[in-house]
């Protein structure tokens, strides 16, 4: 099998140290498999994307010994596959408008509940107000929030569970093939179309991953929960599923994961301090 990975930074602060153990990882993995390493920018959130800091991941990488095959692709330039996915999925039933704002999904977030968990691996679990009752895909895709009817797409897979191959680790050690219950108590109805945006992370990166024959995603494991909402939207679209290799995050002395603001991590700075790239490999470790 060929082994094709990338590295998909999104350009809205300087790249750092996690940063760089993510692409270094990736990077090698690729050449021992003689494989090849992609670059996506994962700009579709435009309100924080800046071209300078696209320019800078080219060069920090450049100087991490990072290289990467032709061409980079960017999400600000792919609006029109992402429309063409959300046409068919709106076509299909599987999506329906919503007009919730935050506060009218915390005000039904505390009616009384029957303990399903508050949270999912896409923030809070939407309570289903705007959710009908059959499908609502009469006349063309609006312009609104979208979000996937999930119990309509679980039914319609007809799948008993969803699993995806894990050659790394999830954050509780999980490894292996990875089977996921219940997609409607931990997950629910997931935006798959931001009103700012015209798509989502999850589908944008679903539907990367497949247009650049990805066979081997390597990222951190804060996205291994997301994982399976990948898997059910690979099905969903007749799209491939790579394997997957979620790695450790880099935290900071407190043992906090790293952010875009903590740019005491930023590669810049250490380069600026005279460090090498050897010694940005011995800080982050195997
Ligand atoms: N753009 C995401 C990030 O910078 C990575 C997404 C992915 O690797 O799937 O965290």
């Amino acid at each position: 099998m060929t082994f094709r990975t990338r590295f998909a930074p999104s350009p809205t602060g300087p790249l750092h140290l996690g940063h760089a153990y993510s692409a270094l990882l990736a990077y090698d993995m690729a050449r021992a498999e003689g494989g090849e390493i992609l670059l996506r920018i994962e700009d579709i959130d435009q309100s924080r994307a800046r071209p300078e800091w696209e320019a800078q991941i080219y060069d920090d990488l450049g100087w991490l010994g990072v290289s990467w095959s032709q061409p980079v692709m960017r999400q600000s330039e792919q609006q029109a596959r992402y429309d063409a996915a959300l046409d068919q999925l709106w076509e299909q039933g599987f999506l329906y408008a919503c007009t919730c704002t935050r506060a009218d999904i915390k005000a039904a977030l505390n009616a009384p509940q029957e303990g399903s968990p508050l949270l999912g691996p896409d923030g809070v679990i939407y309570p289903g107000t705007c959710r009908p009752h059959k499908p609502s895909n009469i006349g063309p895709r609006p312009d609104a929030v979208l979000r996937l009817n999930m119990l309509m797409v679980l039914q319609a897979l007809d799948i008993d569970h969803i699993s995806f191959q894990e050659t790394g680790a999830g954050p509780n050690g999980e490894m292996g093939n990875m089977a996921y219950g219940d997609m409607i108590q931990t997950v629910g109805d997931i935006v798959l179309a931001r009103r700012d945006m015209g798509t989502s992370y999850h589908l944008s990166v679903v539907l990367d991953d497949a247009a650049q024959d990805i066979t081997h995603v390597v990222r951190g494991e804060d996205l291994f929960e997301a994982t399976k909402i990948h898997v059910v939207l690979q099905r969903l679209l007749k799209l491939p599923t790579p394997i997957y290799h979620h790695h450790k995050l880099i935290r900071d002395d407190q043992g906090k994961r790293l952010a875009k603001r903590d740019d005491a991590r930023a590669i810049s700075l250490y380069r600026k301090e005279g460090a090498t790239p050897e010694d940005i490999r011995s800080i982050i470790g195997p």
